[in-house]
């Protein structure tokens, strides 16, 4: 038995296999099998699928099942691997991070395999599956707190080949947004990772954390674009509809395009994503539940924008993102 992380089926076997990658014991949890499928139709793009990085998002593990359905009738040629829970220990918890260690996945990356289990699974998964293909897509959610419309995003890339692949890539899911959002240095994550293994990869993210079924009708349809634009399904991408939208649109939001909560309080939301303000409009109002007698906060647009996301039926501390900002993406 090796103890080393290792998938319990061989990627060179045609046709379709499951099994699990398997990712070792270590002081602080049992060996973890985590279920993987995986189908191959010979030559032709190699992909990975992921969902359940984070626990209280549950949109990508549904639609990652939903593909081990229809994807060995519909794919015609290539290489797919879906791993539908990345972290069960957080899906079963419903929390973003690991309870046995409070690890956040996607902080983590490459990960360790002497380390906590949220650093082995991390390092199996880089180890295991990363090399095996060209293109990644983590399927995840924005979180249960924040409205935001069902969206591809990626980051900003240094290679410039690999940016405008990327980019494009993220752009053929067809969803309501594609996303290009910059972040602030944030050791760890996947995305940062792939692509310094100058993999493709694209997250798709879905506000609410709720899941219901227009939203799975929705991400599952930019998934289906993204594979018949890889040329792994037959098929005619089309624009799922959302809010009577026709087309999608490529925005793009900076590391300073967020507005924070100036006190602790219940956050009224005064707007939608996706409205486009002017400076000065209403964005959305703070209120402080210590006394009534102190005026509400009020949070106001400091420029033109696009509402990228906005924060709904949360209570806030202090210092916590509000509303992020964006606006068109010029290239
Ligand atoms: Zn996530």
């Amino acid at each position: 038995m090796t103890n080393k992380p290792h998938l319990t089926f061989d990627l060179n076997i045609p046709g379709v296999s499951t099994g699990y990658l398997v990712v070792p014991e270590g002081t602080d949890h049992e060996t973890l099998s985590l279920p993987v499928f995986y189908c191959n139709k010979g030559e032709g793009p190699r992909l990975l699928i992921t969902g359940g990085c984070h626990g209280n998002e549950l949109e990508g593990p549904i639609v990652a099942r939903r593909l081990v359905d229809w994807l060995p009738k519909a794919q015609t040629c290539g290489k797919v691997i879906i791993l539908p829970e990345l972290n069960p220990l957080a899906v079963r918890a419903w929390t973003r991070n690991t309870p046995a260690d409070g690890l956040d996945l996607n902080r983590v990356f490459p990960g360790r395999v002497e380390g906590s289990v949220t650093e082995r699974i991390a390092d199996a998964v880089s180890r295991v599956l990363v090399p095996s293909v060209e293109t990644i897509f983590d399927l995840h959610s924005f979180g249960p707190d924040w409205e935001f419309p069902p969206a591809s995003i990626t980051h900003p890339v240094a290679d410039a080949d690999l940016m405008a692949k990327t980019l494009q890539m993220t752009e053929a899911f067809k969803l309501p947004v594609t996303l290009l959002w910059e972040r602030d240095d944030t050791p760890g994550m996947f995305d940062t990772f792939a692509h310094s293994q100058g993999k493709v990869f694209v997250c798709a993210e879905f506000g609410g954390g709720t899941v219901g079924a227009v939203s799975l009708s929705i991400y599952e349809a930019g998934v289906r674009n993204a594979l018949i634009a890889l040329g792994l399904v037959e098929g005619k991408a089309e624009f799922p509809s959302f809010r009577h939208q026709k087309s999608g649109q490529t925005l793009e939001t900076l590391s300073s395009d967020f507005l924070i909560s100036p006190v602790p309080g219940i956050f009224e939301p005064r707007c939608a994503a996706l409205d486009i303000v002017k400076k000065g409009d209403l964005l959305g109002i703070l209120h402080s539940m210590d006394t009534l007698s102190a005026d509400p906060q009020i949070i106001y647009a400091p420029a033109g924008s696009t509402v990228c996301a906005i924060r709904s039926g949360a209570h806030v501390e202090a210092n916590e993102r509000l509303v992020y900002l964006s606006r068109p993406l010029k290239l």
